[in-house]
C-alpha cells in the first residue's frame, strides 16, 4: 500500500527471516537472558527459554540489564520509577544469586551503541544465545530488530518473544474486516475466546533451576556487579525517601503477596469498590505489573482459579471485573503495535491533531501543584505528589480536567504522570490520557465533559479522600467540602482562604462552552 512498515512488523520480519540461520548456531559455554521490564525470575518467557537452552547443552545461564541516560530521559522518567527499579534490581541479583546465576548490570552511555554493547559482552563472556521478552514501544522495537542483525553477522542467535501480554499481538483481528480491534469490549471478548481455545498461552513458567557451581567459578567477576546509582536529577528529595521506600517494596515476592492478599480479601467486591479512591478496594499492583516483577499471565491465573471454572470472565462479578482491568493493560500494548504513531506524540485519532489547545503556564502549574480550586482534583494530584501513584477514578478526572476544563494539551498531562508516576507505563498512559481527552483509542466522547463537583460528590461522597490530601480543607463539614468557595458562607471561606486554598481557576460550566468550541473547531465541525 506504499505505506512503511510497522516496527512490530519489521522486528518479527527480522526474526522470521533469520530464524533457520539462527537455529543452526551451536551453543557455545554460555546463554545470556536481557532483563528489561521483566524484573523476576518465576514465570518469565525469554528467561526460561534461556535456561531451557542451557539445560539442553549444560552450560551457563547469565544475565543482563542494560540502562542508558536516555531510558531516564524517556520511559523512565520518574525519580520514584528510577528508585523502584534500582531496589528491584537489588532484590533481583538476590534471587539469581540463590541460582548460581549472575546478573550484569552496565550503564551504556549512548543508546545507539545499546547493540554493540552487548555483542561486546556476547564475545566476552563466549556466549552464543540472548534471549530477552519484546517490548513494544516504537524506539524498542526497532533497537530489537537491528540487534537480531547484527547479532547473526557475530554468529549470535538474539530470540525476542512475547511475554508482557497473554495473547500475542496480531492473533486478534475483527470478523469481518480482518483489522485490528478498536474497540476494548469486542477486543476482550475475542480475547477470551482465544484463550480459551489457547490455553497454552496462559502457562506460567516455572523459575530456572540453578547453574552448575562452576558458574560461579568461571564467571566470578560477574557476580559481584554493582547496582548503578541513582543518576543525579533523578533521586528522589530526602523527605520522600522513607515514605515512598516503605510504601512500595519492591521485588516479586512482594508482588506475589499482595497479590495473594487482594485475592483473599477485596476482589470479590473489586466491582463495587473499585471506584471510591478513599477505600482500598483495587489491587494496587500497577508498580508491579510496569516493572515487571509480576507477570499478568500468572495474575489472571491466580484470579481465575479463584473463579473455580477455569474462564476469564464468567462467575464472580467482581473477579471477572478484575481480569478485564489487566486486560485493558493488554489492548493498550496492541493498539502501540498496531498504531505506531501513538509513541510519537501522535494522537490515536489524527483528526485530533489540530485540536487548538490553549497554552496557559499559570493553569497548568495550579494543576501539577493541586491548586485549582476543585477540591477533587487537587486532592488527587497531591496524592500524586506523595504517594507517586494515584486512583485510577481520580486520574480519569484530573485528565478530563487538564484537557477539558483547562483546555490544556494533554499531552502535558501525559508528560507530567511520567515524570511523577512510580507505574509509569507508556501504554497505559497514553490510553489513559488518549480516553480521557478523547484523542485515543476507544475514548470518551469529545462531548462528554466530567463534571469534576459531580464525580467528587459521587465517588467520594464523605469527602475522606479530599480530607486525607488536602490539608486546608480538613475541618470542612458536609456536602461544602466538594466546593468550598462556592458552599461555605463567607467568614467559613475566608478562614479556608488564610490557609492558603485558591479559589476554584475555572468555572466549569464556562470551561465546558470553552471546551466545546474549542474541540469543534480542531474537528471542522463548527
Ligand atoms: P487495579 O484496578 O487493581 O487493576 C489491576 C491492573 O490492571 C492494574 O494494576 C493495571 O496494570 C491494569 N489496569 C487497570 N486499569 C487500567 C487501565 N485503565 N488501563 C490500563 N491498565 C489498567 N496504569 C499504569 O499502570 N501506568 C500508567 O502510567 C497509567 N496511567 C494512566 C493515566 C490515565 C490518565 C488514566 C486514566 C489511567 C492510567 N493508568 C495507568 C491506568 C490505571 O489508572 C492504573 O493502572 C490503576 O489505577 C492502577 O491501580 P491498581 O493496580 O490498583 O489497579
Amino acid at each position: 500500500s506504499g505505506q512503511l512498515p510497522k516496527p512490530f512488523d519489521q522486528l518479527e520480519q527480522a526474526l522470521s527471516s533469520t530464524s533457520t540461520a539462527r537455529s543452526e548456531i551451536p551453543v557455545r559455554n554460555a546463554v545470556v537472558h536481557w532483563f528489561r521490564g521483566d524484573l523476576r525470575v518465576s514465570d518469565n518467557t525469554a528467561l526460561h527459554m534461556a535456561y531451557e537452552k542451557t539445560k539442553s547443552k549444560g552450560v551457563s545461564l547469565i544475565s543482563l540489564f542494560l540502562v542508558s541516560p536516555e531510558d531516564y530521559e524517556a520511559h523512565i522518567k520518574s525519580p520514584a520509577r528510577v528508585d523502584f527499579i534500582l531496589r528491584t534490581l537489588e532484590v533481583l541479583r538476590e534471587d539469581l544469586d540463590n541460582l548460581n546465576i549472575p546478573l550484569w548490570v552496565e550503564v551504556v552511555e549512548d543508546r545507539k551503541n545499546m547493540g554493540k554493547k552487548v555483542m561486546q559482552l556476547m564475545e566476552k563472556w563466549n556466549a552464543s544465545h540472548i534471549f530477552g521478552n519484546m517490548e513494544y514501544e516504537v524506539d524498542e522495537l526497532r533497537r530489537d530488530a537491528r540487534i537480531v542483525n547484527m547479532a547473526l553477522q557475530k554468529n549470535i542467535d538474539f530470540t525476542v518473544v512475547h511475554d508482557s501480554v497473554i495473547a500475542p499481538p496480531g492473533a486478534l483481528l475483527t470478523k469481518g474486516t480482518g483489522k485490528p480491534f478498536m474497540v476494548f469490549t469486542p477486543w476482550f471478548k475475542a480475547w477470551v475466546t482465544y484463550l480459551h481455545e489457547n490455553p497454552n498461552y496462559l502457562e506460567v513458567f516455572p523459575p530456572p533451576t540453578p547453574n552448575p557451581k562452576e558458574t560461579r567459578i568461571y564467571y566470578r567477576d560477574l557476580f559481584d556487579c554493582p547496582i548503578p546509582p541513582c543518576p543525579e536529577g533523578k533521586r528522589l528529595n530526602p523527605k520522600e525517601v522513607e515514605y515512598v521506600r516503605s510504601t512500595w517494596p519492591p521485588g516479586e515476592k512482594e508482588a506475589l503477596a499482595r497479590l495473594q492478599k487482594f485475592l483473599n480479601e477485596k476482589v470479590m467486591a473489586y466491582k463495587d469498590q473499585r471506584d471510591f479512591p478513599s477505600g482500598n478496594g483495587t489491587s494496587v499492583l500497577s508498580v508491579h505489573f510496569a516493572a515487571g516483577t509480576l507477570s499478568s499471565r500468572t495474575a489472571v491465573n491466580m484470579a481465575r482459579e479463584l473463579l473455580g471454572n477455569g474462564t476469564l470472565n464468567t462467575g464472580n462479578k467482581g473477579i471477572a471485573c478484575w481480569i478485564s482491568e489487566v486486560g485493558w493493560r493488554e489492548f493498550y500494548r496492541n493498539i502501540l503495535v498496531d498504531f505506531p504513531w501513538v509513541c510519537m506524540t501522535k494522537p490515536f485519532k489524527v483528526q485530533y491533531s489540530n485540536i487548538p489547545w490553549q497554552y496557559n503556564d499559570a493553569h497548568f502549574e495550579a494543576w501539577c501543584t493541586g491548586r485549582t480550586g476543585y477540591p477533587i482534583v487537587d486532592a488527587a494530584m497531591r496524592q500524586l505528589a506523595s504517594m507517586k501513584y494515584m486512583h485510577n477514578r481520580t486520574r480519569m478526572i484530573v485528565a478530563s480536567f487538564l484537557a477539558k476544563d483547562l483546555c490544556l494539551d494533554w499531552r502535558k498531562g501525559e508528560r507530567f504522570f511520567m515524570e511523577h508516576l512510580i507505574d509509569g507505563d507508556f501504554a497505559s498512559n497514553n490510553g489513559g490520557w488518549g480516553w480521557s481527552s478523547s484523542s485515543g483509542c476507544d475514548p470518551q466522547p469529545y462531548f462528554k465533559i466530567f463534571n469534576p463537583l459531580l464525580q467528587s460528590e459521587k465517588f467520594d461522597p464523605e469527602g475522606d479522600y479530599i480530607r486525607k490530601w488536602v490539608p486546608e480543607l480538613k475541618h470542612v463539614k458536609g456536602k461544602a467540602i466538594h466546593a468550598p468557595f462556592d458552599r461555605l458562607d463567607r467568614k467559613e471561606w475566608a478562614k479556608i482562604e488564610a490557609l492558603g486554598y485558591p479559589k476554584p481557576i475555572v468555572k466549569h460550566v464556562e470551561a465546558k462552552g470553552r471546551a466545546m468550541e474549542m474541540y469543534k473547531k480542531g474537528l471542522g465541525r463548527e
